[in-house]
């Protein structure tokens, strides 16, 4: 095989209990999954596309976008990383369009545990992909909202008690803290909640739990980037979150790279 093209987030599902992965290059889906235990090679082409309008950059900007896009794409608003500020709801959003179809949407409230406990939110249409993308081991549903600025309100009322961020080191050397019970951290959870949030409280929520497709785990994960590294090759250990896990503890973090033109050989 030797294909290449734009990388973007890998894409995911689940078949017998295990997560499948699939790394996209333009059109073009690879089963990453069945390239476990063989040799893989990547090589960077040094050329960005902006993953929003297409055109070259010389440098990525919050993961894929030009900087002109970066600025004005609805895809690259603030509210995508700060739910809370989301303006949505109050008719006002780079594109009332984009936002109706992405922020004026249900939205989940959750708990996942990729290393510790943390709190996240979603779009509906995101589960389980979301919890995927962040290396979570067992995540469960707190609540259901009609749009992204109560999930991220209900998420800041929940960041005083759980922690909202990965720890990626912990979650690639699968160091999951398993005494956490997290049915019953979501029943702290929602006793945290003022009363006009626990309204949205889903009483009945799936446990889920997500296997990966590893053989070894690194010990001490080292980051590669395209950026200092033109050709990275090895054996494909496994992958987990949005990393490939290489050979030597090397760890590449494939969504990092969204935009970047490669090629990929394997056996
Ligand atoms: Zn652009």
């Amino acid at each position: 095989m030797n294909i290449s093209g734009n990388i973007s987030k890998m894409k995911t599902s689940i078949e017998n209990d295990e997560v499948v992965y699939e790394l996209r290059l333009n059109n073009e889906l690879v089963n990453i999954s069945e390239l476990v235990g063989k040799t893989i090679t990547l090589e960077y082409q040094n050329q960005i596309n902006c993953i929003a309008c297409g055109k070259k950059t010389s440098k990525s900007f919050a993961q894929g976008f030009c900087y002109n896009c970066f600025q004005t794409a609805p895809q690259a608003e603030e509210c995508v990383l700060k739910p809370e500020t989301c303006r949505a709801h109050l008719g006002e959003a780079r594109d009332i369009e984009f936002a109706e179809a992405h922020c004026l949407i249900p939205h989940y409230v959750y708990l996942a545990i990729a290393s510790g406990v943390k709190v996240g939110i979603t779009r509906h249409t995101q589960i389980p992909t979301r919890w995927i993308d962040q290396g979570a081991s067992k995540a469960i549903i707190i609540a259901e909202v009609p749009n992204r600025h109560i999930a991220g309100v209900m998420e800041v009322h929940l960041k005083q008690y759980f922690a909202d961020k990965t720890n990626w080191r912990a979650m690639l050397k699968n160091v999951v803290a398993n005494d956490i019970d997290i049915a019953s951290e979501k029943l702290k959870a929602i006793e945290h909640l003022p009363d006009e949030l626990k309204q949205y409280v889903m009483a009945d929520a799936k446990e889920w739990t997500l296997n990966y497709p590893v053989e070894t785990y690194p010990l001490k994960p080292q980051s590669l980037t395209f950026d200092k590294e033109a050709k990275i090759s090895g054996t494909l250990k496994g992958i987990k979150g949005q990393y490939l896990l290489l050979d030597n503890d090397r760890v590449l973090n494939i969504r990092k790279h969204n935009g970047y033109l490669v090629s990929v050989q394997a056996d």
